[in-house]
Order: C-alpha cells, then structure tokens, then sequence
C-alpha cells in the first residue's frame, strides 16, 4: 500500500484509465492488482517502426520544421503537475515541441488517450523550456496524423482527475463506478468489482 506523501508524482497513463473508470486506479495503485502492461506482438512493433519512418519523412515538413530532432520513447516529468511517464515519439526545435503517440488501432482518440497525450506536451514543454502548442496521435490502419490542441479547460480537467485519483490515495476506499455494461465486459478488473450486476 502507499499513501500520498509517496506520491507526489504519478503515472501520466492513469489519468486515461481514470476516466474509463475511477476504480481502475484503486485497484492498481492501493490493492497493487496490476495488469501486465501488453508486450509489442511481432505486428505491433512493425507497426511503431513504420510509423517512425512515416513521421520522419512526412510531419516536421508538413508543419514547417526544417530538420528537427527527433527522439523515441522519451521519459517525461512535470514538477508543476506531479505526473510522469513514457511518450511514444517527440520531436523538437529550437521554439516547439511536439509529442506523439500512435495506436495501432481506432478512429479517433478517446478523450482518456487525448488527455494522456497532452499532460506529455505539458511534461514536455516544462523539461524543455518550449511551446507545447499541439500534439498527434497516429492511428489505426490509415496511419493518419490527428491533432490535438492544449488549452486551459484540459489542463484543469487533467489537474482535478489528479487530484481525484489522490483522494482514492488518502481515503483507500473504492469509489463509486460510472462505467457502462460494455465497459465493464471489456475490463481486466471485472472479477474485482462484485456489484456489476448483468
Ligand atoms: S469492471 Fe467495471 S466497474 Fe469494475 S473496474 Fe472495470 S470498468 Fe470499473
């Protein structure tokens, strides 16, 4: 078990599986049930790999960086926020940095996955001393570059899901669940949660 005070900063990755469902970090972070994170399959890391090949050929250009640098699986941390985490892609100049995630499948990305990408851009522009202005997500099969957009509305949201994550941490106790049926059949933690009636 931890306590707060131990806690200062937490795993950027939580406040996505905060907002698909408030339990998930009560069972990770106080019970300690942590699922394995998934390994990259053959298919997966072929995937990141022609994914970095596409971002290095096309993005920087497309968005009028001339010869930027670039870096893979980058560690972040914010002091101002008390997150850290792993980003999968930034590059960067001498004015901006750009953070990048790619997801080898969807459409679009879910709010949990756009707030992820965006406490990396913050973690980012504080480590870097550079504009965080936007962010992309690389998704699925078309392999399509989706921005996103930081603004003050996000990053309160992703302040106060911190601080709701460490109230769990304070009270230990399971909060109350929002999550849908088709949440719940899709969730690791289903065999813990013993009020899901269906
Ligand atoms: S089974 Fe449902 S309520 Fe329980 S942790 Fe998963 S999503 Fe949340």
């Amino acid at each position: 078990m931890k306590n707060s005070s131990t806690l200062h900063s937490i795993p950027i990755s939580l406040l996505r599986q905060y907002i698909f469902c408030p339990r998930i970090p009560y069972f990770s972070e106080i019970l300690g049930y942590r699922m394995q994170e998934p390994i990259w399959t053959e298919q997966g890391q072929s995937f990141h790999s022609e994914l970095e090949k596409l971002i290095i050929r096309r993005i920087p250009e497309k968005f009028g960086f001339n010869n930027p640098s670039m870096e893979k699986r980058v560690n972040v941390v914010s002091e101002q926020l008390g997150l850290n985490g792993i980003v999968d892609f930034i590059f960067y100049n001498d004015t901006y940095v750009v953070p990048i995630e790619f997801k080898i499948s969807g459409k679009k990305p879910t709010r949990g996955q756009e707030l992820q990408l965006l406490a990396y851009g913050y973690a980012l522009e504080e480590m870097k001393g550079l504009q965080f202005e936007r962010g992309y997500f690389v998704m699925g099969s078309s392999k399509k570059p989706i921005a996103v957009f930081p603004n003050d509305f996000k990053r309160d949201e992703i302040i106060n899901i911190r601080s709701s994550i460490l109230q769990t941490y304070e009270t230990m106790l399971m909060p109350e669940s929002p999550a849908s049926i088709h949440k719940c059949t899709q969730c690791e933690y289903l065999n813990l949660c013993n009020d899901r009636n269906f």
